[in-house]
């Protein structure tokens, strides 16, 4: 039997029509340190899930279904700042 390699991704539910979506996500080795910077200098939200590894959610998502976009939030976001809208 052949092996499927899973990768990571995020799932959310589209808050127009409901339709289930999934995101890959950008998994950077830690080791490279040239996109570390490039991370920083974006300033991209950087989720360390794994020791060696880094997953960066996409900043926005787009519905497959209906094709509406919004603001990707990350479901474990240490948001100590003060941006809290609602
Ligand atoms: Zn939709």
């Amino acid at each position: 039997m052949k092996i499927a390699k899973l990768n990571y991704a995020y799932w959310w539910y589209c808050l127009s029509c409901e339709h289930e979506n999934y995101e890959r996500c950008m998994i950077v080795d830690q080791s490279e340190e040239a996109q570390k910077e490039f991370l920083e200098q974006e300033n991209i939200p950087v989720n360390e899930d794994e020791s060696h590894i880094m997953i960066v959610p996409p900043k926005q998502v787009k519905c497959k279904k209906c094709g509406k976009t919004f603001i990707a939030e990350e479901p474990f976001s240490h948001s100590s700042d003060e941006d809290s809208e609602d």
